[in-house]
């Protein structure tokens, strides 16, 4: 069987496991399985004999501790699926061996080219395997390069019993693309104590905040009438809705922040002269911030609403994720640990933040403290998605380094 990170994810690649946000049902694509049963084959094969997959398509499986001390157990964790937004069927990784600089032109559509300009990371790449899309599907780095990164480690651990280290979880999720990826994941079988998720990009990046997040739905309800009798009367639910979209902040808008500032974004509107909906995403990586945001879209409609007296409205807000940094800040080893192994695996750690949502930030709130670990990918979700053999290697050394070290540490 090939073993390397970067055959095993050539072959993760190929297999098409696109999530798809419109089906109700878990995995919400039935060909996210394909590679779920794949890989509990080879981790059954690696001699992890506990590995399989639950009806939902979450891959569960063991590395069992080889040493006598009490150590945490640890969890890796990594998402099957691929984005909804560009297809990942037929993908045909192609690998520009020893990159000498310069942009990549894409074989299968000559139009779709990775820049330089565009992927400044790329000048760190001199010299080595750069794996990429043919350029008609995205390549799909995003998540399967950390799914690869996590199994060869676990084959290193499983080969080299002189590497000391406790009980190490795997865990494979799907759905995460579409917001989902931990709904279904039993936290009680899987019986870790801490987490991470192989998610992120640049090497040498850890991740320990994330947005927190909220939803909001307007429903207005207007008074509707002929129009050729509405002098007066009429009050265009249609109208009202677009005032409130109107009168958002323009200076708190995704098109218009970024680092740690926050946004208030509508994402949907409908309606008729009876009545219009609005939704909204809110986000900060301030719970605090995120309330103010709320209270001042509140305001807005309360504001609009005085000048339509037979109109009403309900606001509703409904909590999608939470900024991981407040879990994570009460046992600060699982960051520091993670920032010796990134050292001890010949990189400078950086801490980051990110600006949307990881299954480690449900799992955080969920009990399971779970910061972000960069896979090497780049440019995610789109034809010129890219990811070098060179960093995958640093991620899977990055694993190793880690167990170790809670081993050590325990
Ligand atoms: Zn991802």
């Amino acid at each position: 069987m090939n073993s390397t990170a970067l055959e095993r994810f050539l072959r993760y690649a190929a297999i098409d496991t696109q999530s798809d946000p419109r089906s109700a049902t878990q995995p919400s694509t039935g060909k996210q399985k394909d590679l779920c049963r794949l890989l509990v084959e080879e981790l059954l094969a690696l001699g992890l004999e506990d590995a399989h997959m639950d009806e939902h398509g979450n891959v569960y499986a063991t590395v069992p501790a080889n040493t006598g001390k009490r150590v945490p157990v640890i969890c890796f964790c990594s998402h099957v699926d691929t984005a909804p937004d560009y297809t990942g069927t037929g993908v045909k990784p192609q690998i520009v061996r020893g990159y000498k600089g310069g942009d990549i032109r894409l074989k299968g559509d000559p139009g779709q080219v990775i820049r330089v300009r565009d992927n400044p990371e790329l000048a760190d790449q001199i010299g080595n395997d750069i794996v990429t899309s043919d350029g008609t599907t995205l390549l799909g780095a995003d998540d399967k390069a950390g799914v690869a990164e996590i199994v060869a480690a676990a084959q290193i651990l499983v080969e080299n019993p002189g590497i000391r280290h406790g009980t190490v979880k795997l865990l494979f999720t799907t759905d995460e693309e579409i917001g989902r990826g931990v709904d279904k994941v039993d936290l009680k079988k899987l019986g870790a104590d801490f987490a991470y998720t192989m998610d992120g990009s640049t090497a040498g990046t850890i991740e320990t905040e994330t947005f927190s997040a909220d939803r909001v739905d307007i429903a207005i309800t207007g008074v509707a009438m002929h129009p050729g009798f509405a002098k007066g009367k009429m009050e265009n639910a249609i109208r009202i809705a677009a005032a409130i979209v109107d009168r958002l902040p323009k200076n708190a808008a995704p098109e218009t922040t970024e680092g740690k500032q926050g946004f208030l974004h509508p994402t949907d509107i409908s309606g008729a002269m009876e009545k219009a909906r609005i939704s909204l995403i809110v986000r900060d990586f301030d719970d605090a911030g995120l309330v103010d945001k709320e209270t001042m879209l509140e305001t807005i409609v309360r504001d609009v609403m005085k000048d339509y007296p037979g109109s009403s409205y309900t606001f509703k807000v409904t909590e999608q994720y939470r900024n991981m940094k407040a879990v994570l800040d009460r046992n600060p080893e699982i960051v520091e640990y993670a920032m010796e192994a990134v050292r001890r695996a010949g990189m400078e750690p950086v801490l980051g933040s990110i600006r949307g949502g990881t299954d480690g930030s449900r799992l955080s709130h969920m009990g399971l403290p779970c910061p972000n670990i960069f896979t090497g990918g780049h440019a995610f979700h789109s034809p010129l998605e890219w990811v070098s053999r060179q960093d995958m290697e640093k991620a899977v050394a990055t694993i190793v380094e880690l167990v170790k070290i809670w081993e050590e540490r325990a």
